[in-house]
């Protein structure tokens, strides 16, 4: 960490100890137990990428005015932030490609039942709106009833909540967190205002694409480690986090050591869970993307093969069965290919990592932009008795055999950032970048300045680098 610019958790409790100061040794105890002292801030001034309106140029750099913060609200120095494809259309404001035949055309979707948001009176392209999924930084402030945290902790803002105390995160699944059902467009705060007196909300209470992000405690994770921003916005970022989760994190299924892992789309969350896979003790991983510097990549950071989709064409699936043939599938030989009639097995774990195409690539396109074939694809890949594990935004409804999805015996894992729970996991997540376990800079191919988002976004939405961090200097 930048020593000028804040420190760390760990130099105080060395420097604490050092002063052997046993009064300031139970002041900080008492602290923890009685909350800490309210956090004073001023109006301070500081500038953040506003998004509002509709069409391109909604995103525009502005200067906001910081309110006070209160309560769980914790203020955190932005260092780097991930640029999120899933936020493509509300930072540049592009409308989606549209399909190229009548039969990508996705099916008229039935109402979203469960996960349909509640009407809302607030639209948020009419809010002032800092876009953004979290990012990393320096606590500069807390509010008093924060716990979590302390000024000059470097954290992760997590793109999913973790209050540790909810029905779901007590069963394990904080991907579920209940306070993910109070971020639509009438819950956020404004938490900053412009010079015309309009009030400034983040994107999930949360944002990360200005100087500062402010943030309920229940999204800040503390992490220690002195690694450069741009890698430590990598690794923490919500794409990472999805694809570390979805092999390294082992919340929804554990990979076993020597089993196969396919990996279908190789963006920032697969790339992240092919090195996921890697670090978990998978020997044959089979990544999959149309884009030729993405199966690269793939390779150079622990695939033991990649595939064209386009190329594979309809044999995509017979294909990664082929390359999960085992040598004892012989019948009675102990093998993994149920019934030995098909051409190998099929994969222990697929990861799901496609999604849909917010704007036409100018890298090499998939077969389908809606990201629907991707996913059937995924599950019929899975072998027989294996786990899916899907994370891809998709347009339309997917169509699988009934049988196979009656009794083949595949288990689809569904969840917020590949099941990762932040507080248990993303710590765990840095600790793999610092011993060199983590590739990120393999990942972070555009690293923008603040001054530079829209470019650096930009790459990202025409897929040409892997994704996109911008820092904050
Ligand atoms: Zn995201
Ligand atoms: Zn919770």
């Amino acid at each position: 960490m930048d020593k000028k610019r804040g420190i760390s958790r760990r130099s105080l409790l060395r420097d604490g100890a050092a002063a052997a100061a046993g009064g300031a040794a139970l002041l900080s105890q008492t602290r923890a137990v009685l909350g800490q002292p309210p956090a004073v801030v001023t109006r301070s001034r500081f500038r953040a990428w506003i998004s509002r309106g509709d069409g391109p140029g909604r995103t525009t750099l502005q200067e906001a005015a910081l309110r006070p913060i209160t309560g769980r609200q914790v203020l955190v120095r932005t260092e780097a932030t991930n640029l999120c494809y899933t936020l493509v259309p509300a930072v540049l404001g592009l409308a989606a490609p549209q399909p190229a035949t009548a039969a990508q055309a996705p099916p008229a979707a039935p109402a979203a039942g469960a996960l349909a948001p509640p009407p809302s009176q607030r639209r948020t392209n009419d809010m002032a709106m800092i876009q953004g999924h979290g990012g990393v930084g320096v606590v500069e402030a807390v509010g008093p009833e924060v716990r979590r945290v302390q000024v000059g902790d470097r954290v992760c803002v997590s793109g999913t909540p973790h209050c540790g105390a909810c029905y779901r995160c007590l069963r394990g699944r904080s991907d579920m967190c209940q306070f993910l059902s109070a971020i639509g467009p009438d819950d956020l705060v404004a938490i900053a205002d412009l010079a015309d007196g309009t009030p400034v909300y983040q994107n999930s209470h949360i944002g990360g694409l200005a100087e500062v992000m402010v943030a309920f405690e229940e999204w800040v994770v503390p992490i220690f480690t002195t690694k450069p921003a741009a890698e430590v916005g990598m690794v923490c970022g919500c794409t990472s986090v999805a694809g570390l989760g979805a092999t390294a994190a082992h919340g929804l299924v554990a990979i076993e050591p020597a089993s196969s892992v396919a990996v279908v789309g190789c963006g920032p969350i697969g790339l992240s869970a092919v090195q996921g896979a890697r670090i978990a003790g998978a020997t044959t991983i089979i990544a999959i993307d149309p884009i030729a510097a993405r199966r690269q990549v793939a390779l150079a950071v622990g695939a033991t093969h990649a595939l064209d989709p386009n190329a594979e064409g309809d044999g995509l699936v017979d294909k990664v069965r082929s390359l999960t043939t085992w040598p004892t599938d012989r019948l009675w030989a102990g093998g993994r290919n149920p019934g030995g009639r098909r051409p190998g097995s099929g994969a222990d774990l697929v990861i799901e990592a496609a999604g849909l195409d917010a704007v036409a690539p100018r890298a090499e396109r998939g077969p389908d932009p809606t990201g629907v074939l991707a996913m059937q694809q995924a599950y019929r890949m899975t072998a027989l008795g294996g786990h899916l594990v899907t994370t891809g935004l998709i347009r339309g409804d997917i169509v699988l055999p009934g049988n196979l999805f009656s009794f083949g015996g595949v288990t689809h894992h569904s969840g917020q950032a590949g099941g990762c729970s932040p507080m248990r996991d993303i710590p765990r997540f840095v600790e793999l970048l610092e011993r060199g376990r983590f590739d990120a800079r393999s990942l972070a191919t555009a690293v923008v300045p603040l001054e530079r988002m829209l470019e650096g976004y930009e790459q990202v939405a025409y897929r040409t680098t892997i994704t996109g961090i911008m820092t904050v200097s």
